[in-house]
């Protein structure tokens, strides 16, 4: 029925294609294309002869927009699926508008140089203008509304967990809950252990980048900003237990902020252990987060690049990762006049995970939301023409194949509050 082009062959990848496989009605045909077309082969390797999906591949550097192109035009999907990195999102748009075809991702754009000088102005007058300084943010991707209307094409963004799932929960429940929603508080609980002292679930490039940038919410029409890791609160999550978890910036607070009307405060947390915590600090303390080029040997090395070389590959957490994540929104607000607070979340187990996909469950809540938005988009139920964050559509569809497809979700009525102080 549809003919999907997936970019990028790392661990969200790797999951919804597997996925897509599983659900071969919709993804008759896939390509898997990256950097590195090894990677692509083995896995397909690994798929062929367990599923009807018909499988290619293809080697393409996203950097390059007429690469991707002639591939799109050699291929002749309905959509790309990108779950390259977000460096390369604003390529893969410019092609799939050159080439005519829809667009999906999961991350929104950040440049892989932050010291380029033409983005730095830009983000710097962004910085005074909005007040938030993270490196990554909608704008970029949200200029492209008018080209993609005017083409007759959807870019549906940021269709994984957090962003994605997460969003898709407040329109949920402002659908079905809620007149007005007030306040969303967004949980991010990882209470896996991979036995490592320290490891990053999900690049470590992108991971570390997000973590030791400041926080910041939203709050009466504005963004309050924080240092990193400023705020701190203890949640007892539904089956996983009590967690430490910090005031983060989260990219999908600033399409919430727009697309959630009346809301008057939303918030990100994620919980870290402390030996998590004590090495970043002392990685940023010696500058092995820097992502400013350095000469060493004779050489030119990215010290974020080094250390993602010499940290333990995400891919290879799946094996050794026991213990369950649970992601989910608290909303307060009101219905028929009366105040309410309700909790959505998906409890997910790395080790059931592993077994059914091989890799844990970082990978498996981003990548299953991935084929779940590329679903939505190439059955039509989700087409439109211009850019769209995932919580513009209806959400029903959307829950119903999370439930289906392996992430069943809870609401829970009543829940336990945040309440937060200030870290040592
Ligand atoms: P990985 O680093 O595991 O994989 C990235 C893949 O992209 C690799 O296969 C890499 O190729 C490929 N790639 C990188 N640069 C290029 C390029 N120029 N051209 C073609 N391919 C390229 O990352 P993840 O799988 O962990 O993350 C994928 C995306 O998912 C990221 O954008 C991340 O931010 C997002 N994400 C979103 C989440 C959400 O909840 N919304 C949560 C977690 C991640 P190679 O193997 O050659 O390096």
């Amino acid at each position: 029925m549809s003919r999907l082009l997936v970019i990028g062959c790392g661990g969200v990848a790797s999951v919804a294609i597997q996925k897509c496989c599983q659900n071969s009605e919709v993804f008759t045909e896939i390509c898997i294309a990256s950097r590195t077309k090894e990677k692509c082969d083995a896995l397909k390797e690994k798929l062929e002869g367990k599923t009807s999906t018909k499988i290619e591949t293809a080697k393409v550097d996203a950097d390059n927009v007429d690469e991707v192109v002639e591939l799109i035009k050699s291929y002749g999907p309905d959509a790309v699926l990108n779950v390259a990195l977000p460096y390369q999102d604003l390529t893969i748009m410019d092609a799939c508008l050159k080439a005519g075809v829809h667009y999906i991702d999961t991350a929104n754009f950040e440049p892989e140089n932050t010291d380029d000088s033409q983005w730095r102005a830009i983000y710097e007058k962004r910085c005074k203008d909005l007040g938030f300084t993270a490196y990554f943010d909608y704008s970029w991707q949200w200029d492209y509304k008018e080209r993609f209307e005017k083409a007759g094409l959807t870019a549906l963004l940021g269709t994984g967990f957090d962003p994605g799932v997460t969003s898709v929960f407040s329109a949920y429940a402002l659908k079905h809950y809620f007149d007005e929603i007030h306040t969303i508080d967004i949980l991010d609980c990882n209470g896996g252990d991979h036995g490592y002292p320290f490891a990053t679930n999900f690049n470590p490039e992108i991971n570390l980048r997000e973590v030791s940038a400041n926080g910041s919410y939203w709050e009466d029409g504005h963004w309050v900003e924080t240092k990193p890791m400023e705020l701190k609160s203890k949640y007892d999550f539904p089956e996983v237990g009590e967690k430490d978890m910090y005031l983060l910036h989260h990219e999908e607070i600033e399409s919430l902020a727009k697309n959630i009307p009346g809301v008057k405060r939303i918030r990100f947390f994620m919980t870290f252990g402390p030996s998590y915590l004590t090495h970043m600090k002392c990685l940023e303390n010696v500058g092995m987060l820097s992502t400013s080029p350095i000469h060493f040997n004779g050489q030119e090395i990215v010290p974020i690049q080094f250390l993602k070389a010499l940290l333990p590959d995400p891919a290879s957490l799946g094996p050794r990762t026991v213990g369950k994540t649970n992601i989910g929104c608290i909303f307060t607000g009101v219905k028929d006049g009366k105040e309410k607070t309700i909790y959505i979340y998906n409890v997910c187990d790395h080790e059931e995970c592993y077994k059914e996909v091989e890799s844990q469950a970082i990978s498996y809540t981003t990548g299953v939301p991935a084929m779940i938005g590329s679903m939505m988009l190439v059955t039509g139920q989700w087409k439109k023409p211009g850019v769209f964050n995932v919580e513009e559509f209806d959400p029903d569809p959307y829950m119903e194949a999370l439930n289906k497809w392996g992430l069943p979700w809870v609401v829970c009525e009543d829940p336990e509050t945040v309440t937060v102080w200030k870290a040592e």
